[in-house]
């Protein structure tokens, strides 16, 4: 099945009951057994329940794997995958990275003995020079968050697999749509399902998908142990989602990269982020792995007076003010002030997030209309 049949029909089958197309949502905790533990393959709604099953099918479908796992929000998710390291363990991760997914590692997990290594991954080569013995798990998150950074995982996976580290790959900026980390080589992949996956701005979810039967088999165990689960109507509306994915980020790229070019060309803007562009540092591996380049666009304007550049994104009327992203509704983000605002200034400018950086996450309205947007804010 090629990826625009399996947004709609992969993993899916009518249901058993009354043939319905879409899965019911099965709103319940627990299942009638006839004898005790003689029940149907569902007897508790922490462990299983069809319409998360119907989901978690959907989620290997689309990124090419075996096994999904669906989770109360991306957070959980990655909670999860750490969970699978003892104290004393080491992990090498992206250094421009969500903010949430900074916070999970160093507040959380650092107080149980695991260690972050936060380093540039732009040139792959460079990862073997931080890898150790105590080195388990390499976390790639790409394209990143705002920047707009390309990883090349292939080269990534090729530095896991000679050390026999685990590679996971937050693809939620991404999406199967435009690159599918298992097939270049991740053992596992991670989706904030919140953003494109649900794509409607009207859930908090996440997601796990693997290949290997044994690694699926030690995350159901956590999922099912640690309880980080989502419910059975967010189920139902992700799956939903998912049916429209290609359609949804097809127009989503076709509007960034219009978006993108009309930015380039605007005098009042200095630089533009993304991955689309020739003279972008990786364009050649975004070509090379990625199907297109997506509908995130962040721009610096010339204009780099925090309130200055405040003003421009407040006059926005099409883009709504708001964080988050992937949603079928264009949003505008100021990561100085919005969610790169616990990081201090110097930190936060060494990565490139200056007090003039413009975050969009472009929907897919009438292009017309965001341009005219952009245009009637920044004039
Ligand atoms: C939003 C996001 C997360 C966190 O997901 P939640 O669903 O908000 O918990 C992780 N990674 C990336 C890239 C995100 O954009």
């Amino acid at each position: 099945m090629k990826f625009n049949t399996k947004t709609i029909h992969g993993g899916q089958k009518p249901d058993k009951a009354y043939g319905a197309v879409m899965p019911p949502i099965y709103q319940t905790s627990t299942y009638a057994q006839s004898t005790p533990g003689g029940h149907r393959g569902y007897e508790y709604s922490r462990t299983h329940n069809p319409t998360r099953s119907a989901l978690e099918n959907a989620f290997a479908s689309i990124e090419n794997g075996n096994y999904g796992l669906a989770f109360g929000s991306g957070l959980a998710a990655i909670d999860a995958v750490i969970k699978l390291l003892q104290p004393g363990d080491e992990v090498l991760s992206t250094n421009d990275l969500y903010g949430g997914t900074y916070r999970l590692f160093t507040k959380i997990f650092e107080g149980f003995g695991i260690t972050f290594r936060f380093i540039g991954m732009g040139n792959a080569s460079h990862i073997e020079d931080y890898v150790t013995e105590k080195t388990k798990l390499l976390w790639v998150e790409t394209p990143t968050n705002p920047m707009m950074n390309i990883i090349d995982i292939k080269a990534v996976a090729a530095v896991a697999k000679k050390h026999q580290i685990l590679l996971a790959v937050d693809n939620t900026f991404a999406t199967p749509y435009l690159q599918q980390p298992l097939d270049l080589g991740a053992d596992i992949v991670m989706h904030s399902a919140t953003k494109y996956i649900g794509g409607h701005s009207d859930l908090v979810m996440g997601a796990l998908i693997v290949k290997d039967e044994e690694l699926s088999k030690r995350l159901y165990f956590i999922q099912n142990a640690s309880g980080a689960i989502c419910g059975p109507q967010d189920s139902f509306l992700a799956l939903r989602g998912i049916k429209t994915l290609h359609v949804r980020m097809q127009r989503h790229c076709e509007n960034g990269k219009a978006i993108a070019h009309y930015l380039k060309t605007h005098p009042k803007v200095d630089n533009v982020y993304w991955p689309g562009f020739e003279d972008h540092p990786n364009h050649h591996i975004a070509k090379e792995q990625m199907s297109d380049f997506g509908g995130m666009v962040s721009f610096t304007t010339k204009e780099d007076s925090y309130d200055g550049v405040v003003k421009v994104v407040e006059k926005l009327k099409v883009f709504t003010l708001a964080e988050s992203l992937g949603g079928i509704e264009s949003l505008a983000g100021h990561p100085a002030s919005m969610t790169h605002a616990s990081i201090p200034k110097e930190e936060r400018e060494k990565t490139g997030v200056k007090d003039s950086l413009i975050r969009l996450s472009v929907g897919i309205e009438d292009i017309e209309d965001l341009i005219a947007d952009i245009k009637q804010a920044l004039g």
